[in-house]
């Protein structure tokens, strides 16, 4: 049936009317796709808010097209939020994401929710529709400072943000640099009595306790997975004694506690004594490129371990480290340079090996990674005050799937025309790389709803 898109309405009819001042003749678009019942769209749904969201909604943004940004989490920015700094400069989060959050600030293109997820997706490219549930806060866009509200909150859990190293409240900022910059409640806390004491504690208008969870249909013509990733669990790997012995943390925990917004104020000390560590071990390829866990090489850990060998040195001169891996990977002549720059500190040693086993130390909290070192030959047994897994990376989509879209084995979302995963969703990417392919993905979204159109 010929047809043609206008105001969002497919129409239907001859291709005969009448032009600027004149009889004329045209051609309708045919729609091809028997399956999208929906209306055609011009707008593009980016799913996750994290670096390569942000960037993708952004571009799309910017070239003339309406975004709409959905985010599981309270605050956009996703997992570079929690990093201490990241490649390539070395700077803190807040420099690139600070620039995303200004162009969507300013951008009336783009609209955003926070604490929503992604029910259902139905249709085909060019007219999805799909449904997103708002889950509520419980707090009103005025709720910038909770103080008084913590300080009647009783409940204490261990605070996500932060890998569980210290606690939070149940209303609480999710972290000092979050955009939106709203605090939250969590819904048991709000459903209860604490809820109450909560708000009588607030000023007036801050605190809703009456919010209901809310379902918005979006009709969209493309969409972008961004959907992120999830450190490895850490505990998966009896081996290496996580959640056994006090001093063994993971590279993501490291980056909290190196930040300045941290728990430990951006001193790295050892959990057991907040003592400063004399010797720190790093376990590479923790879950990574082993068939029983993660069978691919999580791309971004040789270079993670490399930074956070400087955020020691910064801070101890003297600390011993050992880095155990298989290979070091560090592609392109900067992250070469990097590399050589770190190799050339004498109080770091780099032992090829894989960690077969962590078993407890001689002094008090230290433990004892056990290795083949495969170029030296022979067994090692390395004593150290603090070891540092170098987890993985697995992507959301192998915990969470979203309804109407296809994953590989991994959890890595399949593209489709109209169906564009980008950054971590789509392989295992550092921040660089991320945004390049969130970029590329903008592109993808606007040909689908341009060739739909057309
Ligand atoms: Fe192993 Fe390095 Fe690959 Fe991470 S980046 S999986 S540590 S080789």
């Amino acid at each position: 049936m010929p047809g043609f898109l206008y105001n969002e309405k497919i129409y239907i009819g001859v291709g005969v009317g009448v032009g600027v001042g004149k009889a004329c003749k045209y051609t309708y678009t045919y729609i091809k796709n028997e399956k999208r019942s929906g209306l055609m769209s011009d707008k593009i749904l980016v799913i996750g808010g994290g670096f390569s969201g942000l960037t993708a909604a952004c571009e799309a943004a910017e070239m003339g097209y309406e975004v709409a940004i959905v985010e599981r989490e309270d605050y956009l920015g996703g997992r570079v939020a929690q990093l201490n700094k990241y490649f390539p400069k070395l700077c803190p989060p807040t420099c690139g994401l600070e620039i995303n959050f200004k162009r969507i600030r300013t951008n009336p293109r783009i609209t955003f929710y926070t604490r929503s997820e992604v029910e259902s997706v139905s249709g085909g490219p060019g007219a999805y529709n799909v449904k997103i549930k708002v889950n509520p806060k419980y707090t009103t866009p005025q709720c910038m400072n909770c103080k008084p509200g913590e300080a009647a909150a009783t409940t204490e859990v261990p605070n996500e943000f932060n890998f569980g190293m210290d606690t939070r409240k149940g209303i609480y900022l999710p972290h000092p640099m979050a955009f939106p910059n709203q605090c939250v409640m969590d819904p048991a806390v709000a459903q209860s009595d604490e809820g109450k004491a909560i708000e009588a504690a607030m000023p007036a208008g801050h605190i809703d306790l009456g919010q209901q969870p809310e379902t918005i249909d979006l009709n969209v013509g493309a969409i972008i997975i961004a959907t992120g990733w999830d450190p490895y669990d850490a505990t998966k790997m009896d081996n290496l004694g996580f959640g056994k012995y006090e001093n063994i943390i993971t590279n993501m925990m490291m980056e909290r506690m190196a930040s300045p917004s941290g728990p430990t104020g951006g001193k790295i000390l050892r959990p057991s004594d907040k003592e400063a560590p004399k010797s720190i071990g790093f376990v590479q390829c923790a879950g990574s490129r082993d068939e029983n866990h993660l069978p691919y090489c999580s791309f971004i850990c040789c270079m993670a371990t490399l930074k956070q060998i400087t955020y020691i040195r910064e801070q101890y001169p003297d600390t011993d480290v050992y880095v155990f891996y298989i290979d070091i990977r560090a592609a392109g002549r900067k992250y070469e340079n990097f590399y050589a720059k770190v190799k050339a500190d004498e109080k770091v040693k780099f032992i090829k090996g894989k960690v077969a086993e962590v078993r407890e130390g001689s002094s008090p909290g230290s433990v004892i990674l056990v290795a083949e070192d495969t170029i030296g030959g022979g067994k090692v047994e390395q004593e150290v005050d603090l070891a540092v897994l170098a987890t993985g990376m697995q992507p959301t989509g192998a915990k969470v799937k979203i309804p109407g879209i296809q994953y590989d084995e991994d959890g890595f979302v399949v593209q489709q025309e109209g169906i564009i995963p980008c950054g971590c969703a789509k392989r295992p990417a550092d921040v660089v790389s991320s945004a390049q392919s969130a970029t590329a993905a903008a592109l993808k979204a606007v040909q689908t709803i341009v060739r739909r159109a057309g």
